[in-house]
């Protein structure tokens, strides 16, 4: 994994992948006009999401290799077509270089035979979860390059008012030059500000889950984000999962190890059963300084920002806005912005950076589209208008390819194993 300079080889699987056919023909729209389209030729998987498998596919237009994601099922019921018709509609909302977006979506066929939705997004060769359990080293300065962009790209999501929800390391690609995109945006939702409303809990893999989405709190904000990142910082730095349980009260005990037994305060969103649990068991003394020991890499300056992340009160957790002012990830953003961003530039004279690091969005990303969405039947033509109009004005369109031989099985490739959904949360009391 190489940091800066020349671009590293990419894995021998994504360069020994064959050249897709490419083979473009003209195919009667369902508009009265002609239409060129180009089909597109599925390769192998290399992937599957929380709601999706990923497939590497060749772009025919440009021979760029990309990753094309089915969403399949989505019409089952209002529910699923409504994540998916969030998630599409956050993947082409999306400008930043930390986080995964949509270049394209395929044609859909006549809305009679629209079932799944085929997204075409860059081609990461691996992710964190995969760099971590390998034994490619990484250095202190790896690190800091990769806490650095995911701080950027969360940043970014927290300020359009999205939370993630499923950060995780398999949820960080990175490509062979370090850069890094956050993906998955099948369980992401706008923040709720009414703090009356119910959330679900259903969310985060539980190892990077926040306690107090274990401990049953009915509301929680973009905090529950930062804690699934205190997690990812430590695991990097330890090259092992941090709070590593078999259930959901193990989790918290883990939690309660390190952090010691939660003031009341801290645990006044809980419900009632998990605060029961924290006050039946045996107080406990916070023991930080274990975080010490992680790897020679955990250094004053990385252990306290470690130490602002696994906050256990979400309100005094750190933002992702201050995490990145903090002086342990001076370097990364250094070392980023001179040699792998796309925001700065070099000229003859030097380096020209750009007037803003961690850039924010505005306006926010609007989810009052699914206030109207009412039936299977009409969001699926809102999402086949929708995909039809992101096609206005740009590059021929494509469509999947149905003579190629791996379509069959791209097709019938079914969506995630179950180890790696979020597991239900546990009912207390
Ligand atoms: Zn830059």
């Amino acid at each position: 994994m190489a940091l800066c300079g020349a671009a590293a080889a990419a894995p021998a699987q994504v360069q020994a992948a064959a050249a897709a056919a490419v083979k473009a023909h003209h195919h009667h729209q369902h508009s009265h006009h002609l239409q060129q389209q180009l089909d597109i030729e599925p390769d192998r998987p290399i992937g599957y999401g929380a709601f999706g498998v990923v497939w590497s596919v060749t772009d025919p237009r440009d021979g760029k290799r990309v990753a094309l994601k089915k969403m399949p099922n989505v019409f089952q019921n209002l529910v699923s077509c409504k994540r998916v018709f969030r998630e599409l509609k956050m993947l082409c909302f999306f400008k930043h270089d930390n986080v995964l977006s949509a270049l394209d979506i395929l044609q859909p066929p006549h809305i009679d035979y629209f079932e799944e939705i085929y997204v075409v997004t860059e081609l990461m060769q691996s992710d964190l979860h995969k760099i971590i359990v390998s034994p490619q080293p990484l250095s202190s300065d790896h690190v800091k390059v990769f806490l650095y962009q995911i701080l950027r790209g969360l940043k970014y999501l927290h300020s359009a008012g999205i939370l993630h929800r499923d950060i995780k390391p398999g949820n960080l690609l990175v490509n062979s030059n370090c850069v890094l995109k956050i993906c998955d945006f099948g369980l992401a939702r706008v923040e709720e500000l009414d703090e009356s409303r119910h959330m679900t809990q259903e969310v985060v893999t539980q190892y990077y889950r926040a306690p107090e989405i274990l401990m049953g709190s009915r509301h929680y904000s973009n905090a529950i984000d930062i804690w699934s990142v205190g997690c990812i910082f430590a695991e990097l730095l330890g090259r092992r999962i941090l709070f590593q349980a078999q259930s959901p009260i193990q989790q918290l005990d883990l939690i309660t190890d390190l952090l010691g037994t939660p003031s009341l305060e801290a645990m006044r969103t809980a419900c009632e059963g998990a605060r029961a649990h924290i006050l039946r068991g045996p107080h406990k003394q916070p023991s930080l300084p274990v975080l010490y020991t992680l790897s020679s890499q955990a250094t004053h300056e990385a252990v306290h920002l470690l130490c602002r992340m696994l906050v256990f009160d979400p309100s005094k957790r750190i933002s992702a806005k201050d995490a990145l002012a903090h002086p342990y990830l001076d370097e990364g953003r250094l070392r980023y912005h001179t040699c792998m961003c796309k925001c700065c530039y070099t000229t003859s004279s030097g380096r020209v950076y750009t007037s803003d690091f961690e850039p924010v969005t505005n306006p926010k990303f609007d989810d009052g589209f699914e206030k109207n969405l009412t039936s299977v039947r009409q969001v699926k033509e809102i999402i086949h208008q929708f995909i039809l109009e992101q096609q206005k004005g740009n590059r021929v369109p494509l469509c999947i390819n149905p003579q190629s031989a791996a379509f069959k099985s791209f097709i019938s490739s079914t969506v995630a194993q179950p180890s790696e959904m979020p597991p239900s949360p546990l009912v207390w009391e």
